[in-house]
């Protein structure tokens, strides 16, 4: 419960209509997409500044009271890192949701955090551009959520992540200072800007970003493959690299991703397949078309069961669709799921996909995989009912050993989705005892009093010894 004082100053800042203070209106802020079947944590207060000098100002005022702030973007993270662990106020960035402008000519996007990626994406292509990255939850995430978590997605094998489109951004330090970084910016800030991207809310707060755009491609077209087994798609992951080809996309689905998406109406994609590529090519009319017969060359030769070319963008628009909605799709099939965003060597995916239904059989959990096959980020998914004694306990447990079968893979805990409150047990098994000191100097250094998302990324034993 806040103390009165914190309330009435942060009305100060924020008009009252934006400060929620009832349980009630905060019940929906007490968790993000990973706690969305379990854990709640209900904040004290939720604050909707409209401006960066408002999020400055609700900033300082936590600050002064000793109150954690928790950023919030659209809550679609998968790691518990918008959830108030410690109670605090939750800082929602959803009314600065405007795209500013587009320069075509300059190739950049000015955005407020709170924008949707879709509209990014909407206001890049109106003007003949285009914003590459592409998290399956475009329609629903906002750029600040990206950039905290450095989002990647279908598109990252061909043009990268977040960070690499990020030029600049206006962005809120732990005490709230109001700074402009990167381009424009004040250059003496570059080793804080290059922290933003990833840093969770545990540094900053972005408020505004300028983003990079490409010129929008003349030609797309998109691959269906389905195959009888994964081995048999990863052949062909394998054969497109041999054919030089780095497709836009490179995504797959296995059986039980194929069949959840089937269930709740995604259509006609994949059949009885036991893996499902999907492929994205794009570039110049010509090289499209040499690409996509090699790509589909190389699906044959690997042994494909069928392989279709969308016709028209509307037949594309429905594959993507299918593909963005297997998450949903997914938790249709049972009332809970722990899903992990892990990372391998893009040649060994196959052998960790077998890995995780050895996993599943011996935690006795159903298992679906899915997920960024071109670099090698593979979304396991243990289904569980939590309301079943010892069902979340075994998922957990699961998850865990999958962490450290990755690790031994020479693989990482996230690809994407970030450490949060979630991946916290396992960070000092992946960066060793010396990464996390020097990620717990860094946040000390510019968080001394720990204001912003207190106890995530970084392991908080370790931070509170190195506090007191
Ligand atoms: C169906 C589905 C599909 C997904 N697919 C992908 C995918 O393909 N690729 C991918 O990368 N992720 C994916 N995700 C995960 C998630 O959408 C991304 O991590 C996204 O970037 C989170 O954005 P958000 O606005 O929802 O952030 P939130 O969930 O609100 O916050 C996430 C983290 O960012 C911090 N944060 C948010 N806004 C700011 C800000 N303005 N300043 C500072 N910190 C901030 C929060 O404190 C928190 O730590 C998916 C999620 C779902 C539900």
């Amino acid at each position: 419960m806040l103390d009165r004082r914190v309330i009435r100053d942060l009305e100060r800042q924020v008009d009252s209509p934006h400060v929620y203070t009832r349980p009630a209106d905060l019940a929906a802020y007490a968790y993000d997409a990973w706690g969305a079947s379990g854990e709640r944590h209900v904040p004290d207060a939720v604050v909707f500044p409209g401006t960066t000098a408002e999020v400055a100002g609700a900033v300082e005022v936590c600050a002064y009271h000793g109150v954690p702030v928790i950023p919030r973007g659209a809550g679609t993270g998968y790691a518990a890192g918008a959830a108030p662990m410690h109670g605090g106020v939750v800082l929602s960035l959803v009314r600065m949701h405007r795209v500013l402008g587009v320069e075509p000519e300059a190739m950049r996007l000015h955005a407020e955090a709170g924008a949707l990626t879709r509209s990014v994406h909407q206001a890049a292509s109106a003007q003949g551009m285009y914003y590459p990255p592409d998290p399956g939850s475009s329609t629903t995430c906002t750029i600040g959520g990206n950039v905290a978590c450095n989002a990647a997605g279908p598109h990252t094998l061909r043009y990268g992540v977040t960070s690499d489109f990020v030029v600049g951004a206006t962005a809120v330090t732990p005490a709230g200072e109001v700074v402009r970084l990167g381009e424009g910016g004040d250059r003496t800030l570059d080793a804080l800007f290059a922290l933003l991207c990833g840093s969770e809310g545990t540094l900053a707060v972005v408020t505004e970003v300028l983003l990079r755009l490409l010129p929008a491609p003349a030609s797309r077209s998109t691959l269906a493959a389905t195959f009888s087994t994964m081995e048999r798609a990863a052949g062909a992951v394998a054969g497109i690299a041999a054919a030089g080809i780095v497709p836009a996309a490179l995504e797959f689905l296995d059986a039980g991703a194929v069949q959840a998406v089937r269930r709740a109406g995604g259509g006609e994609i994949g059949g009885d397949a036991g893996a499902l590529l999907l492929i994205e090519i794009e570039g110049d009319e010509s090289a499209v078309a040499a690409e996509v017969d090699a790509a589909r060359g190389a699906a044959t030769k690997a042994g494909a069961a069928d392989v279709e070319v969308a016709a028209d963008a509307a037949q594309a628009a429905r594959l993507w669709a299918a593909r963005k909605a297997v998450s949903a799709a997914v938790a249709k099939v049972m009332i809970g799921k722990v899903n992990e965003d892990v990372v391998v060597p893009r040649d060994r995916i196959a052998e960790l996909v077998a890995k995780t239904r050895d996993l599943g059989t011996q935690h006795q959990l159903p298992v679906v995989n899915f997920g960024h096959l071109g670099d090698g980020n593979l979304h396991a998914t243990f289904l569980m009912d939590p309301r079943l004694a010892g069902e979340r306990e075994r998922a957990e447990a699961a998850a865990g050993d999958l962490f450290e079968t990755v690790l031994a893979m020479g693989g990482s805990l996230s690809g994407e989705h970030g450490v949060g409150q979630a991946k916290l047990p396992y960070v000092e098994r992946q960066l060793g005892a010396g990464g996390v000191e020097l990620m717990r100097r860094l946040k000390t250094t510019l968080d001394p009093r720990d204001t912003l998302n207190p106890g995530k990324k970084i392991p908080a034993a370790t931070l509170l010894a190195a506090v007191h």
